[in-house]
């Protein structure tokens, strides 16, 4: 049987029909966040679209990410995606070894100039000549250095690859560093979280595959349509919070009423991912529905910013009180104002900084 060289022709050999493939589709641009009309342009680009070479490179880290993406449940779009790529190189998901594993690399790399997609899981240490982690030989420095010269992206997936997550954390023995001190000369999307959501990942890859180039990003490199809004922004218990009702332990009446984790330290208020709506384990729950506060994991530094148990800051005035307060008409414009300017000022954040403790002080 002829090898397939598109996407569609992919699918089709591996028995995928019509309906499933629209039903891929239909997912993949929800994914996206694209509206239902989009559907079969989405539909016409992936049919289309070449299996892109995929070199996933894996340095100082815990194999939690890749566990993540391999906990998704068949047939679902990660494992669509996962098979419509063409994953060249991957430590752990590979069956070569040894020497036949390097020459597997280094004919992607050839083979695929300027347009394979480079993955990389993991911080590079940079102390002592990078021998705190070495891939044959070679460190993680000079391979990284060497595989991204001709990819036409590098995709760093989880805060260690992001941010340079626990290995960088204080004292950082081993120099580590993430991608983005590295690769300068060419376009790095964040694909931050400790490990990331595997929708996320495999979101990221769907874009490419339809669109041919990354999505829009945020001032953290992180791709917006999953990182553009605070896990507070979207949480379930948001309403709690707003009213002024919180859990004070984890097992107090209001912990068992589903009340806001704010002060058991929930980070959600000053933390950028998709959590709390795509969620995890295909979409059945996420941190803070089983009870524990956000850590924060997919910002930086988020294991260095504090204590996970302790609260940010004082939570913002209940906003019922806005009402029982009685302001004079002055002080209510005057409250407007603020707000509106808080509000601008969110705003301009959610698209360019995020939260900041700090800033969060400020409101109380
Ligand atoms: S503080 Fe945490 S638990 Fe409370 S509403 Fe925000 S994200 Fe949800
Ligand atoms: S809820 Fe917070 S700590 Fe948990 S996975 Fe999501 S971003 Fe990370």
């Amino acid at each position: 049987m002829a090898k397939p060289s598109t996407l569609g022709e992919h699918l089709a050999q591996q028995g995928v029909s019509r309906r499933g493939f629209l039903k891929f589709c239909t997912a993949t641009a929800s994914l996206m966040a694209l509206p239902p009309a989009m559907i079969p342009m989405v539909a016409r680009a992936l049919e289309a679209a070449r299996r892109p070479s995929v070199i996933w490179l894996s340095f100082q880290e815990c194999t939690g990410c890749t566990e993540s993406l391999t906990r998704s449940h068949n047939p679902t779009v990660e494992g669509l995606i996962f098979n419509a790529i063409s994953l060249d190189y991957h430590h752990t998901l590979q069956a070569a070894a040894g020497e036949a594993a390097e020459h597997a690399r280094e004919t992607a790399m050839k083979e695929n100039a300027g347009k394979y997609l480079l993955v990389v899981d993991g911080a590079i240490p940079m102390k002592d000549g990078g021998v705190y982690s070495t891939i044959a030989g070679v460190s993680n420095y000079d391979m990284l250095v060497e595989t991204a010269r001709n990819a036409a992206a590098v995709v760093a997936v989880g805060s260690c690859a992001a941010f340079g997550g626990i290995p960088k954390a204080n004292p950082n023995p081993t120099g580590a560093v993430p991608v983005t001190d590295i690769v300068t000369d060419k376009p790095v999307i964040n694909v931050s979280g400790c490990p990331p959501i595997p929708t996320v990942i495999t979101g990221v890859l769907a874009h490419f595959l339809t669109f041919g180039k990354l999505p829009e990003l945020d001032a953290y490199n992180r791709p917006r349509m999953f990182y553009g809004d605070s896990i507070h922004d979207r949480c379930y218990r948001r309403p709690f919070y707003d009213q002024g009702k919180f859990a004070e332990t984890f097992d107090d009446e209001g912990a068992r009423e589903g009340w806001c984790l704010y002060k058991l330290g929930c980070k959600g208020p000053t933390t950028y991912n998709a959590c709390a709506t795509v969620k995890w384990n295909g979409g059945i729950s996420f941190p803070i529905q089983s009870g524990h506060g956000c850590l924060g994991c997919s910002e930086p530094d988020f294991w260095d910013a504090g204590d996970f148990y302790k609260a940010l800051s004082t939570p913002r005035k209940p906003v019922g009180d806005w009402a029982t307060l009685g302001l004079a008409a002055g002080a209510v414009a005057g409250a407007a104002a603020g707000l509106s300017a808080r509000a601008t000022r969110n705003r301009a954040r959610t698209r360019r900084e995020p939260v900041t403790v700090d800033d969060l002080k400020e409101e109380v």
